[in-house]
């Protein structure tokens, strides 16, 4: 299924399977998705490269799940369920001010989405989640000391030295950054990508059936606290 976000233009293919609604307190956004199940081997994997991209982040050297003690791309695994979500930027065209406002606002929206979808995926498909962003499960992270609760700690997929820039454009499928020094901003979509690595050959229908859960569920945090 096509939905209307489709767009060969110069960020790349915005084709979607799906999308959802989600209704926050101050208006309704709609979110676009798309999955492909690969083999490991289509991911671009390039730690040195992408990990210099976390120095300077609070996070740096303070978490298991964040550079330079954080775990490669785990082996075992003969594929991804790789999906990504995204949101228009045009569904933010009221907030008022700065663009970082839109940017953390759909950012807020897409990794909390990405992150519990990923979750049940990764019980579905008997995987390895790969997540958005750092490990948050407890308050303090315990590095360097042992991890508190290693069954539930996750990474990101950048943190493994995933390529995700190169590996969307293999996609078709260009991502959008937002560069705090542009005087004149570009920012068309947020997106937010997570994966489950697995030795399974599905998910796709739990997938379409999980997201859909989720349409119109007024949780996520109002958009007034951020304009
Ligand atoms: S589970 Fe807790 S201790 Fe382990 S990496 Fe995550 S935040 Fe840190």
């Amino acid at each position: 299924m096509n939905v209307e976000m489709t767009s060969d233009g110069p960020y790349g293919s915005l084709e979607a399977k799906g999308k959802i609604r989600r209704t926050t307190k101050s208006r309704t956004v709609t979110i676009y998705y798309n999955y492909k199940i690969l083999p490991v081997d289509f991911l671009v994997v390039d730690p040195e490269r992408v990990r210099k991209y976390c120095i300077g982040c609070p996070a740096y050297g303070k978490k298991w799940s964040c550079p330079p003690d954080c775990n490669i791309i785990p082996g075992g695994y003969k594929r991804i369920f790789l999906f990504w979500l995204w949101i228009d930027a045009k569904d933010f065209g009221g907030v008022k001010n700065k663009e970082y406002i839109k940017v953390r606002a759909m950012n807020a929206i897409l990794v909390s989405l990405s992150n519990q979808i990923g979750r049940v995926m990764t019980i579905m498909l008997v995987g390895h989640l790969l997540a958005s962003g750092s490990c948050k499960v407890c308050k303090t992270c315990s590095y360097p000391e042992k991890c508190h609760l290693p069954d539930r700690f996750y990474q990101s997929l950048e943190s493994t030295g995933i390529d995700l820039v190169r590996t969307m454009r293999k996609l078709n499928f260009d991502l959008c950054w937002y560069g705090k020094r542009k005087k004149e901003q570009n920012y068309t979509h947020g997106t937010v990508i997570g994966g489950v690595l697995t030795n399974l050959d599905e998910g796709s229908e739990y997938f379409d059936k999980l997201i859909k859960s989720f349409d119109i569920k007024p949780k996520e945090k109002s958009l007034d606290a951020w304009a």
